[in-house]
């Protein structure tokens, strides 16, 4: 369902990503790892255009985003992009919003549905991510865990065909972090598309179909959790694994 071909894209004069090509397919749940710098959070956004790369292809679906370095139409690439939905470390959650708001804005937006026709959704998601109780509260009385689950909520209301997270538990307190891998463990199991950035090596193992390993700007080498963990074919996955492990 995506389709990265020889991805590129620099800052000035700093090549961030080299040649990146991978594949995620339907129902896949990938986790994408590697030392800090090496790319990953320039590749998500590049998936949902919040970077314009300077080479390559991304194919969402049968769609292009961009064709060998050629973007789509504005209004093409917005719907694209659509079908994804991105959920930040820093939570990104509108202050001046309730949770509820959070989760209704975009619908609204995007696609001028208004509060009646979302509301039960809306209800019904954050039931799902156990906030019911705290749907009227704004997000600065929320714990970092809550948060987070808010914003994977408000993600879940646009349907989205592909959840992107970039590191979506590295800002929280580590007791906290266990309430968000488990959400995300049960759209796993709903066989949600899913691409994660993350160091949480065990849930990478436990929840992830594939590991892809990144540094320098290259997609190195992708496994099972089981291969790249137990067997890792190059060097330099070897050492970041003996570094971190
Ligand atoms: P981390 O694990 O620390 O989040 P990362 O793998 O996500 O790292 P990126 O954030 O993609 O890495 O950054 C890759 C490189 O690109 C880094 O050297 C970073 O400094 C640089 N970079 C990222 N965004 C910009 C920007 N807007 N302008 C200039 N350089 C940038
Ligand atoms: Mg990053």
């Amino acid at each position: 369902i995506i389709e990265v071909t020889n991805l590129k894209k620099s800052f000035g004069s700093l090549e961030v990503l080299k040649n990146v090509s991978f594949e995620v397919k339907q129902s896949e749940v990938v986790a994408v790892i590697g030392p800090s710098g090496s790319g990953k959070s320039t590749m998500l956004r590049s998936l949902v255009h919040l970077e314009e790369v300077n080479g390559g292809s991304i194919k969402i679906g049968s769609d292009y985003v961009v064709k060998e370095g050629r973007y789509s139409g504005g209004h093409q690439i917005k719907e694209i992009t659509a079908r994804m939905g991105m959920v930040f470390q820093h939570f990104n959650l509108f202050p001046h919003l309730t949770v509820q708001g959070n989760l209704e804005l975009a619908p609204k937006l995007v696609k001028g549905q208004h509060t009646a026709d979302i509301r039960s959704k809306s209800t019904a998601l954050l039931e799902k991510v156990g906030l019911t109780d705290k749907m009227d509260v704004y997000p600065q009385h929320l714990s970092g865990g809550q948060k987070q689950r808010v914003a994977i909520a408000r993600a879940l209301m646009m349907d989205p065909e592909i959840l992107l997270f970039d590191e979506p538990t590295s800002a929280l307190d580590p007791e906290l972090t266990g309430e968000v891998l488990e959400v995300m463990k049960r759209l796993a199991e709903e066989r949600m598309t899913m691409v994660i950035v993350t160091h949480e090596m065990g849930f990478a193992k436990e929840v992830a179909d594939r590991v892809v390993f990144m540094a320098d700007g290259q997609f190195i080498e992708s496994g099972t959790p089981k291969e790249l963990f137990g067997n890792p074919r190059h060097e330099r996955t070897k050492a970041f694994l003996n570094r971190i492990l």
